[in-house]
């Protein structure tokens, strides 16, 4: 994805491009309904700046979002953006902050409430080897008990604990958090998982699934990485879907 940088900037570049990429992968979010009011989250590690992250405005629907209405914050979610007048979700930030803090490697983090996802995290058994996306993800993803809303810091331990070395936790009856090494990467994974979720939504609304036999999905995830595209994971793919958003509206990167 190109950015463009603002003359007489007050940010980094790298933060400009920080911001540019997290504001398109808003957009590209809400072109593929994976938005909920003003509500979730996706947030960056800002590389050049010691705990410092991005996170939307609360109050801004995704599809309103631009690189320079993004708030900086630190690890407990207070503004560093001083001039910035939209406010923080602060307690939905919680799990997110949580990660960013004790994974050096979870640059990136998402958490959505679609349908499909939530779906599944509601569902005993969780996400089953019914299709080819769901076979990407066996055996890598980890599970949390629901504990009412997620806002108390004592639920921490817990939610680490269980993520083990996995990194896309479902919380079962909410939603999952999937983590990326950057953004483009959180999104491919992101994406697959929608698909996969969406698909077994699909699949057992109409009668018993067919279930992918263990040894086939070992071959499957061995042999994945002949499908991909070099460079950067999801890169391409993300760049693509800016393509999209670039025709609804450009907005985003101002
Ligand atoms: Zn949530």
């Amino acid at each position: 994805m190109a950015t463009q940088l603002k003359r007489n900037s007050k940010y980094s570049e790298a933060e400009w491009t920080a911001r540019q990429e997290l504001a398109a992968c808003y957009r590209i979010f809400a072109m593929m309904g994976w938005d909920e009011m003003i509500f979730n989250h996706i947030t960056v590690k800002l590389e050049d700046q010691e705990g410092a992250f991005l996170i939307n405005p609360y109050g801004m629907h995704f599809s309103e979002v631009t690189a320079s209405s993004l708030i900086k914050i630190d690890i407990d979610g207070n503004k560093l953006d001083e001039d910035n007048p939209w406010h923080v979700n602060k307690a939905g930030f919680v799990q997110h902050s949580l990660f960013h803090r004790v994974l050096p490697d979870a640059h990136a983090i998402i958490h959505t409430h679609t349908t499909a996802t939530m779906a599944v995290c509601g569902l005993e058994g969780g996400l089953q080897p019914t299709n080819f996306y769901a076979c990407n993800f066996m055996g890598q993803l980890a599970y949390h008990d629901f504990e009412g809303v997620t806002v108390r810091e004592e639920e921490g331990e817990r939610l680490v604990e269980h993520l083990g070395n996995k990194r896309i936790l479902m919380l079962r009856n909410h939603g999952p958090v999937v983590m990326g090494k950057s953004l483009s990467d959180a999104f491919i994974k992101y994406w697959a998982l929608q698909r996969a979720c969406e698909i077994q939504l699909a699949t057992m609304s109409m009668g018993k699934p067919i279930l992918v036999d263990e040894e086939v999905i070992k071959v499957h995830q061995r042999d994945l990485y002949m499908a991909a595209i070099p460079g950067q994971s999801g890169k391409a793919e993300f760049d693509a879907m800016v393509r999209k958003v670039d025709k609804i509206d450009t907005s985003w990167r101002d």
